[in-house]
């Protein structure tokens, strides 16, 4: 399947300096979104381009303008509810290192790379997101329960929303949720 991730096309915009980079930088620095309008144009030209292996939306839909524009464009089967508590949420945000060459997530706590700063797959070097610095974390935390959190309520109601225990190591989360998958 496509993996299409709304934030990382804003940091890519945001690192090439283009228009739309500049106004999604000043929202994602803050920890807020970036205004509808800009957000659902943007995923549904993605969208647009694909092909019929079926794709993951990462990160979107975070409000309830964007959920009925991709409801009543190519819609989804199912959303994927990822649910951990908000302090731990914040543990983890906060010590979360990515590879800037290939982007994979890491934790300084619980998945720590095996060099300090670099990358275990590709060797790259690791950095730290502006927005996952403690104050913006809570912020952005904050605007989820306020815009986003309501979205289950959305998509348990259509049928699609599939609750998965978020709290558990990184492989038995993932195992969790395939076997859900599957069992459908
Ligand atoms: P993420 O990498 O998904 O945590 O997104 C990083 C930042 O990009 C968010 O904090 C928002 O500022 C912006 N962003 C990503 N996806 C969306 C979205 N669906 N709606 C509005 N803003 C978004």
């Amino acid at each position: 399947m496509v993996h299409i991730a709304s934030g990382d096309l804003f940091r890519q915009a945001a690192e090439s300096g283009t228009e739309l980079g500049k106004l999604a930088k000043s929202y994602m620095e803050k920890g807020l979104l970036v205004p509808d309008e800009v957000t659902i144009k943007l995923i549904l030209e993605q969208l647009s381009h694909l092909d019929d292996r079926g794709f993951i939306l990462d990160g979107f839909p975070r409000t309830r303008a964007q959920a009925e524009a991709l409801e009543k464009s190519v819609g989804i089967d199912r959303a994927i509810y990822l649910e951990v508590p908000k302090e731990e949420l914040i543990q983890r945000l906060s010590s979360r290192w990515i590879c800037q060459n290939c982007q994979t997530p890491y934790n300084l706590l619980s998945h720590p790379p095996k060099v300090a700063g670099r990358c275990d797959l590709c060797g790259g070097k690791l950095y730290q997101r502006e927005d996952d610095k403690e104050e913006t974390v809570r912020k952005r935390i904050e605007v989820y329960l306020e815009e986003t959190a309501p979205l289950l309520d959305f998509y348990a109601r259509r049928g699609k929303l599939i609750e998965v225990d978020g709290r558990k190591q990184v492989e038995e989360v993932a195992a969790d949720l395939l076997q859900t998958l599957e069992k459908l």
